[in-house]
């Protein structure tokens, strides 16, 4: 049996050893999980939440302890834990304890009086079952957890498989969900790598949630596809910042070495290109330059930057750095590696042809870019494969809403930087190479069910028009009535010449008024749900 020493980034202490789940426990797991969520689908979202509700008590409990795990299994700052890990998480978790209920509650949507004579039609939404949950290392609370309520909350079991190198919050997050009265093995923890989340694929749950790299999530899709089963992929980033001439420099001076830096720069969301406009270009570089000297890189209450987690990550932002560098790139200050901690550069003179301009960095590199007008920085911002986060930044709140509309990202923020992504109720996700699929938000519950359309008829025809037997009356009747509903000229028009062809309908003729009634009220435009 294969065994993982997770081993703390920070000073490579061992902070426990885990054993990996084999071929037959994980199909063991899969049949436990679709025992439990008949359990569990069975109560109303209303009791889901107020069992889940008492989550939020039991992290605030502990909190101290949980951003320590975090800490040491990460390598991140207490502070990073707390705000990136802990607190969208609480936020998330009380919004959808307060609104779940409505957000999933059955729609009854607008129906035709003359397509649907005496119906009433809703939509329901129901849970996929069995939900594989597969993760990466760089918020691993926070992503995992996220995730994991709107799966709950929608009514799914859950089968976690968190990455290899996030082994002790794995423990954490499967020791807080044993403490709510959730039915046995609703929620279960598969410890393994990337084989294991192959595996549990194969095992066919009824949905894969999957975060993580864009190679990886190619490899996740080709697997689902085997099934087939659907499939949501949180995938890379490279995100765009944009300055206008106009911005508040101080302000977005601040922002931009937050945004790319936090994490050392290992988050999804990491501005990768910062685009400045030419005017003040020169000016905003200096003040960066600035800013980024003045950042502190260690784990003790004052550190800004922690350490890299994976030392595969670290050899990426070397590769990266020395590329820019042999290709003319000029750097802030040179790249100091001790043990995994990195300082954070700035770059400029970037070019296209440099790996850091193509390739996600997920590291404390940072290149600026100058830009003369709106269409070239869009121009360049769209030149991306991926399509994850943005920022805008300027003083004239109506050009900045203008470029980023014409961005092609998932989301993004005036004025703010990567805070905009922890808002529970904005759904967060990619367009283009960053994936697709939504969560947090109405929208990220709602995609972990499937909608069931119903129809209702409370029709007393022996047979409804549409029936056999056809005949070439009724093929006269239909075309008819498509004109009186679709052609042109006024209604009463419509109406008058196709008379004759509608007494095909004579028989058909008395509809049931009381729902017709119904129906036209619904769709009121204030009445209307969808
Ligand atoms: P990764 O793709 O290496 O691994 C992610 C998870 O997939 C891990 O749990 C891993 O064990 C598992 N895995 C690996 N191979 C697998 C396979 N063949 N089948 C099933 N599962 C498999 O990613 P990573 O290095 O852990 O994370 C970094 C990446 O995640 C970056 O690209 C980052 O941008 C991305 N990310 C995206 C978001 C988002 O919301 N879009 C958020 C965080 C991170």
């Amino acid at each position: 049996m294969t065994a993982f020493k997770a081993i703390s980034p920070i000073d490579g202490q061992t902070l426990g050893e885990f054993s990996a789940a084999s071929l037959e426990d994980i199909q063991i797991m899969m049949a436990k999980a679709r025992s439990a969520v008949k359990a569990w689908s069975a109560l109303s979202v209303k009791q889901r939440c107020q069992i889940l509700s008492k989550f939020n008590t039991l992290v605030l409990s502990d909190l101290d302890n949980l951003c320590t795990t975090i800490s040491r299994t990460t390598g991140k700052v207490m502070t990073e834990a707390l705000l990136g890990e802990i607190y969208p998480v609480l936020d998330l978790a009380a919004y959808y304890c307060r609104h779940a209920d409505k957000i999933l509650s059955p729609q009854s949507v607008v129906t035709s009086p003359f397509s649907f004579p005496g119906a009433e039609a809703q939509i329901i939404r129901k849970p996929f079952g069995v939900v594989a949950l597969i993760t990466p290392w760089n918020y691993p609370f926070q992503i995992t957890v996220c995730q994991l309520l709107g799966a709950l909350i929608a009514g799914n079991a859950v089968i976690l498989k968190l990455s290899e190198f996030s082994l002790p919050i794995g423990k954490v997050i499967v020791d807080l969900f044993n403490q709510l009265d959730l039915p046995a093995d609703t929620v279960q923890w598969l410890i393994g790598d990337g084989k294991s989340g192959a595996q549990l694929i194969d095992a066919a749950p009824d949905i894969v949630v999957f975060t993580g790299s864009l190679n990886t999530g190619r490899v996740v899709m080709q697997k689902a596809a085997q099934q087939p089963v659907p499939v949501i992929l949180e995938l890379g980033g490279k995100d765009a910042m944009i300055v206008c001439a106009d911005a508040d420099l101080e302000r977005t001076a601040n922002a931009a070495v937050y945004g790319a830096f936090c994490n050392s720069g290992q988050a999804c969301v990491s501005v990768e290109q910062l685009y400045v406009e030419q005017p003040c270009f020169n000016a905003f570089l200096k003040k960066l330059c600035a800013v980024t000297a003045n950042l502190k890189v260690g784990q003790n209450a004052e550190g800004d930057l922690g350490v890299m987690t994976v030392s595969s990550q670290i050899e990426k932002v070397k590769v990266q750095y020395d590329d820019a560098i042999n290709k003319g790139a000029k750097v802030s200050v040179p790249l100091n590696i001790q043990g995994s901690a990195i300082n954070p550069i700035i770059l400029w003179d970037v070019t296209d042809e440099m790996l850091i301009m193509q390739e996600e960095t997920f590291g404390p590199l940072l290149p600026i870019i100058p830009f003369i007008n709106e269409d070239e920085v869009i121009r360049l911002a769209n030149q991306s494969e991926f399509g994850l986060n943005a920022s805008v930044w300027s003083r004239d709140i109506k050009k900045a809403e203008r470029i980023a509309r014409q961005l092609q990202v998932g989301n993004w923020a005036i004025n703010d930087v990567i805070k905009n992504i922890g808002h529970p109720r904005l759904p967060f996700g990619g367009c283009k190479h960053s994936g697709f699929g939504r969560y947090r938000g109405a929208e990220g519950l709602l995609q972990m069910t499937y909608p069931v359309s119903g129809l209702t008829s409370s029709s007393h025809f022996q047979r409804e028009p549409n029936w056999f037997p056809y005949s070439e009356d009724s093929y006269l009747a239909f075309k008819g009535y498509l004109d009186v509903l679709y052609g042109k000229g006024s209604f009463f028009s419509r109406a008058r010449r196709n008379l004759p062809a509608l007494q095909g309908f004579r028989e058909y003729s008395s509809f049931n008024l009381k729902q017709s009634w119904q129906n036209l009220k619904l769709s009121l435009p204030w009445k209307r749900e969808y």
